[in-house]
């Protein structure tokens, strides 16, 4: 692998490009939901008849080799928790002694300052059907793992990441330039590892493609659904015209009359997992499912859910730099500092007393917005303060202003993406609201216990395998929980919770406590996925 730095070839940009790029703590990206198109119930086509099944990994030096492959990876670029993962994952496999890296575009989102620090490493052109479109490979080392960009400014020299017209095209060029690359780096990996729809053609190209190639033949894939709602569903023009499949090769991800990325993911990969054990059961069932079911019922022999884990270093009160105070489980009385900073901040009343209900996450119908709209009088009707920080679907955005205008003194809707704003409100929320419809893991309600904000959750998926109820009887439990997507469910939800704060002392701080205690490490959970590697 090219070690010294070279003068990097660029690739021709299309259109001009802002030059200065921010901090990552200040990206601030606009998630649009994707175009929806509606799935018909249809049963899954056989699996095409995929090549010979690849020999068990060869290991010259011993360590497994693992390629994760990701649209976003933190502390490079991110909208939500699928680049928590993809930065935390990896630097855990690799304390476990896996030789773990990395590889997601090179976006124009990525701090200049990261940029002018990596290094050149070579380039080749990729092939998608007649296009033939440069690709620049750069390397970064960070906290011990490789980081690897791809480099093609027509596709990636672009604002937001995703939720441009022709995302199926940048991510079909993003999964054959990691396939192609590989002899860049020099890298012959055990496993790839791709996640969600934006690299889940890889395992497609790679059977119909290269299980020729030296650097690949070889290779397992393990897929990682962390949002079923996003499959990367486009009109079926793409298979001649950009994926280059032949009429056999598009069955894998033929469906319901389009192309559908995740599709390919599933029938491809040699093992299919999501991010809970609850969400692995949950997506079988139509209610969950986004018109995967029956594709995963077929395939439920490969499918498994393993939880996330939080980056615990990076979500650490007692040292995040954003704080106005740090603190831990022994010095928990700092902890009011935060609420009396962020009171002062944001120009609600000082009152280190009432009790302040956080939220910090998308503002869409998969996070239960609607339930908390539709109460918000009934939960400002009680003495307590609301901060809620997010971005997304411009209704919900504008209801929240609309309500922080009614309620100044209340109510305080942020409508950014801010990492700093985010470490503020976890420390300074006494609980933390996330009422989803579904929720595939979820980070944000870990994050919270860990900050000493205790969660009031929807029992679904990932919420369902990290918060336990708590039990007034026993003293168990770190979280307020209901079960029926009901708004009224919710508010009661919320009233026991601000009920135990004001009235229940001692016991609101063992509730907190046994939060904080929680393991959430990526430690114990690398583990489950070495063993799941190895499995295969
Ligand atoms: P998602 O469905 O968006 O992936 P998760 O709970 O799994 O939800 O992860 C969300 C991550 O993104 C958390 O680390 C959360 O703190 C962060 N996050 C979400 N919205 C914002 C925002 N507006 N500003 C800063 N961080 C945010």
């Amino acid at each position: 692998m090219a070690e010294k730095k070279k003068t990097a070839p660029k690739a021709p940009a299309k259109k001009a490009a802002p030059s200065a790029a921010k901090k990552v703590s200040e990206v601030k990206v606009e998630i649009k939901p994707e175009v929806k198109v509606e799935v018909k119930e249809v049963k899954p086509a056989p699996a095409p008849k995929a090549p010979a099944p690849a020999p068990a990994p060869k290991k010259k030096d011993g360590k497994m080799k693992v390629l994760f492959v990701a649209g976003e990876a933190n502390p490079f670029i991110k909208t939500g928790g699928l680049a928590d993962v993809a930065g935390a994952l990896p630097r855990a496999l690799v304390e476990k002694g896996i030789d773990a890296r990395v590889m997601i575009p090179l976006y124009l989102g990525i701090p200049q300052e990261m940029k002018n620090n990596m290094q050149y490493l070579g380039n080749c052109f990729v092939q998608l059907s007649w296009r033939s479109q440069y690709c620049g490979v750069f390397s970064y080392v960070y906290q011990g793992v490789t980081y690897y960009f791809i480099d093609n400014e027509f596709y990636f020299k672009r604002h937001g990441i995703y939720g441009h017209y022709d995302d199926g095209e940048r991510f079909a060029f993003f999964s054959k330039a990691i396939l192609e690359s590989l002899k860049i780096i020099d890298f012959k990996p055990d496993i790839i590892h791709a996640n969600d729809w934006h690299t889940a053609l890889v395992p497609v190209f790679l059977d119909c493609f290269y299980r020729g190639d030296e650097y690949c033949k070889d290779a397992q894939t393990v897929y990682t659904i962390h949002n079923i709602e996003f499959q990367g569903q486009y009109g079926d023009g793409l298979i001649e015209d950009i994926l280059g499949l032949n009429y056999d090769q598009s069955q894998l991800v033929r469906y319901a009359g389009c192309v559908n990325y995740m599709k390919g993911g599933i029938e491809s990969a040699a093992r299919v997992t999501t991010v809970s054990p609850s969400y692995a059961n949950e997506i079988l069932d139509p209610y969950y499912g986004y018109g995967m079911q029956d594709i995963l019922n077929a395939r439920k022999f490969k499918l498994s859910g393993i939880i996330n884990g939080i980056d615990e270093e990076k979500n650490n009160p007692a040292t995040d730099q954003s704080l106005f105070k740090n603190y831990d489980i022994n010095s928990l009385e700092n902890k009011k500092f935060n609420k009396v900073g962020l009171q002062q901040l944001l120009g609600l009343p000082v009152n280190e007393d009432v009790p302040m209900i956080g939220m910090v996450g998308r503002l869409t119908h998969q996070k239960g917005i609607d339930l908390v709209t539709a109460v918000m009088d009934r939960i400002l009707d009680m003495d307590v303060q609301v901060v809620i920080l997010g971005t997304g679907d411009w209704k919900y955005e504008n209801i929240l202003k609309d309500m922080q205008n009614r309620y100044p003194g209340k109510l305080r809707a942020i409508i950014n993406f801010s990492s700093d704003m985010a470490s503020k409100i976890y420390a300074a929320s006494d609980m933390f609201l996330m009422p989803s419809k579904f929720e595939p893991c979820g980070l944000s309600q870990m994050i919270a216990m860990r900050y000493a904000s205790v969660p009031i959750v929807r029992l679904t998926g990932g919420l369902k395998d990290t918060v336990m109820a708590y039990n007034h009887e026993t003293g168990e439990g770190d979280g307020f929980t209901f079960l029926t997507y009901n708004a009224s469910d919710m508010l009661y939800a919320i009233e026991r919770a601000v009920g135990l704060y004001r009235d229940y002392k001692d016991e609101w701080k063992k509730v907190v406590e046994n939060g904080m205690k929680k393991d959430f490490s990526w430690s114990t959970i690398a583990k489950q996925y070495i063993d799941l590697y190895k499995g295969i």
